[in-house]
């Protein structure tokens, strides 16, 4: 049962170790693999949290730092253009998402971008107050919008259950803040779907594409998104703390007015004048100077996803998924894994979860043995599909030691372990 890593999403899930490394030898993006620095004897399904190390953003760090900095100093923002990076490597993420170049920029966190985006679009308001987002969100994104509707007079800010979200947007909403894919369980939103709910409403929607972009196809642009932002050092690899992305459609950009107005976003920021004016564009959601450093990590990394082909991404990201389910389904009930994502795989993104009673001590045990998940309280294990540098075959083994762990587990309890602060 050979098959092309191209249609494996549709192929049957391989039997044994060895049809795993053929589906790897078929494989159309086994190559990319090489364009990654992985630690040796791990397996690391941790890409949707941070991906790893790319061979370009470390020769691009060491670039930046001996070439550039250590040796024209201060005239490298003109002469290697470092201040005009935001806008250029929002132009090389843009086709990732759909967007023009000049309606993406790379700035400051997602955390940041969020909060500029609401903000600035509840300045343009009118009569309208609401903004609506689901209730279990990521915490950042609640926590942003939580402090902006403290600062205004008169916003409020709903929370509410996914299913109740598209019938709440009414005409007194402004703002509706989604992330596409969830950060737990991977459930797809249908962007499309909603962003046309949001529209006939006479509302705007903020997309917060963290966990799709570099993982599945995503296209603003043909949905009619207004807002967007997204974090770059998951599937994108830019590194930790990378600098995040924002996108405002074209014909919205002009009325848009920041309230974090910085001077970099200004018509003629070395003019030093008093008086604020924003300036064309996106430019003008720039606030200080960028990190340099961080720059260089993610245009190193953004070269991986040059010329690539998202679908192939997906497919194969949807068949390692899937492979991974069955292999772990296929032990039985004893396991008392309990599958936290969506089963249909275009319901879901790029991860799975599974729920467990013991998963943080048994996400331990596993980052013990090699294989790198992660865990989200209260009890589900994460584990992220990355298929630019993952094979059939570390899902094949993987899943063997997780066997090895959970008969650990059942035969002996959980591993004494000690909570860290990231978990
Ligand atoms: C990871 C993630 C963030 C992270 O925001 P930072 O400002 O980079 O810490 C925000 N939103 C979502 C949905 C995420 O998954």
């Amino acid at each position: 049962m050979r098959s092309s890593g191209a249609d494996a999403s549709r192929a049957v899930s391989p039997r044994t170790r060895e049809e795993c490394l053929a589906l790897d030898a078929a494989d159309p993006l086994a190559a990319y693999r090489a364009s990654f620095k992985l630690p040796p004897g791990i397996i690391y399904l941790d890409g949707n949290s941070l991906g790893v190390l790319t061979v370009a953003a470390a020769q691009r760090i060491e670039q930046t730092t001996t070439a550039e900095w250590g040796t024209d100093l201060i005239q490298s923002w003109n002469i290697h253009g470092w201040i005009n990076m935001p806008a250029r490597l929002g132009a090389r993420i843009a086709p990732l998402v759909g967007a023009a170049a000049d309606e993406v920029m790379v700035c400051d966190s997602t955390s940041v971008n969020l909060f500029k985006l609401a903000s600035a679009a509840a300045r343009s308001r009118g009569n309208r107050s609401k903004i609506i987002t689901e209730r279990g969100n990521f915490p950042t994104d609640a926590y942003m919008l939580q402090g902006l509707t403290a600062l205004v007079p008169g916003l409020e800010l709903q929370m509410l259950p996914r299913e109740q979200i598209a019938t709440a947007i009414d005409r007194d909403t402004f703002l509706v803040v989604l992330t596409h894919v969830h950060y737990q369980s991977a459930e797809l939103f249908d962007m499309t779907a909603l962003t046309a709910r949001a529209h006939a409403a006479g509302a705007r929607i903020l997309w917060d594409l963290s966990h799709s972009v570099g993982a599945l196809p995503i296209d603003l642009s043909a949905a009619r998104a207004d807002f967007a932002i997204g974090c770059t050092y998951k599937y994108l690899n830019g590194g930790p703390g990378a600098p995040a992305f924002m996108y405002v459609r074209r014909d919205l950009q002009g009325d848009l007015q920041p309230v974090l107005s910085g001077w970099l976003g200004h018509a003629k920021p070395f003019d030093f004048v008093d008086e604020y004016a924003p300036a064309e564009g996106m430019t003008r959601h720039r606030c200080g100077t960028p990190p340099m450093l961080s720059f260089a990590a993610l245009d190193g990394a953004l070269s991986v996803f040059e010329h690539i082909d998202m679908n192939l991404v997906r497919q194969k990201s949807i068949a390692l998924s899937e492979l991974f389910i069955a292999l772990i389904e296929a032990q039985g009930p004893e396991t008392a894994l309990e599958l936290a994502s969506p089963r249909d795989p275009e319901r879901r993104g790029s991860h799975v979860s599974f729920a467990h009673v013991d998963g943080y001590a048994l996400i331990q045990q596993l980052i013990g043995r090699g294989v790198i998940g992660d865990f989200r309280a209260p009890k589900l294990m994460r584990f992220g599909f990355t298929p630019l540098y993952l094979r059939y075959v570390d899902i094949w083994d993987a899943v063997q030691i997780l066997r090895e762990e959970l008969d650990r587990w059942r035969r002996h309890g959980p591993a004494a372990v000690t909570r860290h602060a990231v978990t």
